[in-house]
């Protein structure tokens, strides 16, 4: 059973974001031995890993397990778990790519707001403690008015791959 409502695309069509149990399956289900983040920078299958793009030192990756349609992450392509762990140039990146990724996401699913933020700590809610990720999460207007939504897990979309493909291009 899934419950869903549509949101316009800026190819003039819907996109369906469902009310999820997928997400449940994963926060309940047997999470892989290493580090998944350092398995999609090491692999060159960015579509099916969901990779939209690869800059200097730090990627961004669209979230499997959303929160919201069009939930990504940013995060070095090193394994590092602290902010301070960061050089000065990864940083900067990183702070880019968030702004990119808003940018982008503005002009293909036109959301009305974002979260953005990290999970530091499995009591923060974070699923994948040692590689630090930033997660940008769009909001629209009555998609769930409960805070703090990069712990909830409630909203989440279908359709990723199609997602992507209408990311995809419009990164630089
Ligand atoms: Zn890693």
């Amino acid at each position: 059973m899934m419950i869903g409502r549509y949101f316009k695309t800026n190819k003039g069509d819907y996109m369906k974001q469902f009310w999820a149990p997928w997400r449940m399956e994963y926060i309940l289900g047997d999470k892989p031995d290493g580090c998944f983040l350092c398995d999609i920078i090491a692999d060159d299958k960015d579509r099916d890993n969901l990779l939209l793009k690869r800059g200097v030192a730090c990627a961004v990756v669209m979230n499997r397990y959303p929160y919201n349609g069009g939930h990504l992450m940013v995060l070095p392509f090193r394994h590092v778990a602290e902010l301070g762990d960061l050089t000065s140039e990864e940083k900067l990146e990183v702070l880019n790519l968030i702004d990119e990724s808003i940018t982008v996401l503005k002009k293909v699913i036109y959301p009305a707001g974002f979260n953005v933020g990290a999970n530091l700590g499995k009591v923060a809610g974070a699923g994948l403690e040692d590689h630090l990720h930033m997660h940008i999460v769009p909001r629209w207007d009555g998609d769930t008015n409960f805070m703090p939504v990069l712990s909830d897990t409630r909203v989440v979309p279908v359709a990723l791959l199609d997602l992507w493909d209408l990311l995809k291009p419009v990164f630089e």
